[in-house]
């Protein structure tokens, strides 16, 4: 099976009917940072189908969002302290043997570079619960997790070949977005978790059973975190599923991850909006460098 889906394009489903693309309001008050508390190698064979372009490594996301009454806010935590001291111990030698995984600061040691500490954060949205963006949510014990409840009931089973690893969250308790707040932009449903527009989850299944995209409405502009939806810019940008082997082992419905990165997609060249795949190495230049606000 893995040979057939290797030699043949993938058969694509078809693409959504969309409509008109109406953008949410500016909101003010939310300042965004991202760092890059970990790199690994990126094949293009697997980024996206098709791909033979030579990528760099590829980065692990965390992003902190200081929202004026929520108090700082990450969407997704990357890995922590845990790796930091031991990947071997955490994600485990299979994930960073595969993934050649490089461990930088954690993001709860980074938030000292500007002037806050774990204890500060008080929510955590997890796009998914893949161990390179879920892992280092055991450095904040006092944050609220949302994440949805699809993802959280399949991410309790360890899964070593689908990246998860769940003693990272186990006996934690978490908060599930219920998409009840309508469309927004190209996306059929969200839930807007404070109420005002800063930070909405917009469910996208298919990397994961429960794969989330979050939008943040930042002071100027604002960003559509995409998760793994896409893990490299050409991926949304020539609407490409993963390549063979990816969508064969890894992810658990391509078909399905397409009809949100078909909408994605339609975001490009928007003005004022920022779509960030999950790990598209130029992404490092594209954004200011940690600590400086996006
Ligand atoms: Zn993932």
């Amino acid at each position: 099976m893995i040979l057939a889906l290797l030699a043949c394009g993938p058969h694509l489903p078809p693409a959504p009917d969309l409509g008109e693309l109406v953008l949410p309001a500016p909101v003010e008050g939310l300042k965004v940072r991202g760092a890059v508390v970990a790199t690994t190698k990126m094949s293009p064979h697997l980024a996206v189908a098709g791909g033979e372009k030579h990528l760099a490594r590829g980065p692990i996301w965390v992003f902190v969002l200081e929202h004026p009454t929520e108090g700082l806010v990450l969407v997704d935590a990357g890995y922590g302290r845990r790796t930091a001291a031991d990947p071997k111990d955490y994600p485990g030698g299979f994930a960073t043997r595969t993934l050649d995984l490089q461990m930088g600061r954690p993001m709860a040691d980074l938030l000292a570079d500007i002037g806050k500490t774990p204890d500060d954060v008080r929510h955590i949205v997890l796009t998914h619960v893949h161990t390179d963006h879920a892992g280092g949510v055991q450095d904040f014990p006092n944050a609220t997790l949302w994440v949805s409840g699809t993802d959280w009931d399949w991410g309790r089973k360890k899964r070593t070949l689908h990246g998860v690893e769940p003693s990272a969250w186990e006996g934690r308790e978490a908060r599930h977005p219920d998409y009840d707040d309508g469309p927004v932009g190209p996306f059929a449903a969200h839930a807007d978790l404070f109420g005002d527009g800063t930070v909405r989850v917009v469910p996208a299944p298919g990397h994961t059973p429960g794969s989330q995209i979050v939008w943040v409405q930042g002071e100027q502009r604002s960003f559509v975190f995409l998760g793994d939806v896409a893990w490299i810019a050409q991926g949304v940008e020539d609407v490409l599923p993963k390549g063979g082997l990816a969508r064969g082992l890894l992810e658990d419905d391509w078909k399905l991850e397409m009809d949100a990165l078909a909408r994605a997609h339609a975001l490009l060249g928007q003005p004022g909006v920022e779509v960030v795949p999950g790990h598209e190495p130029t992404d490092v230049a594209r954004f200011p460098m940690w600590p400086q606000p996006w």
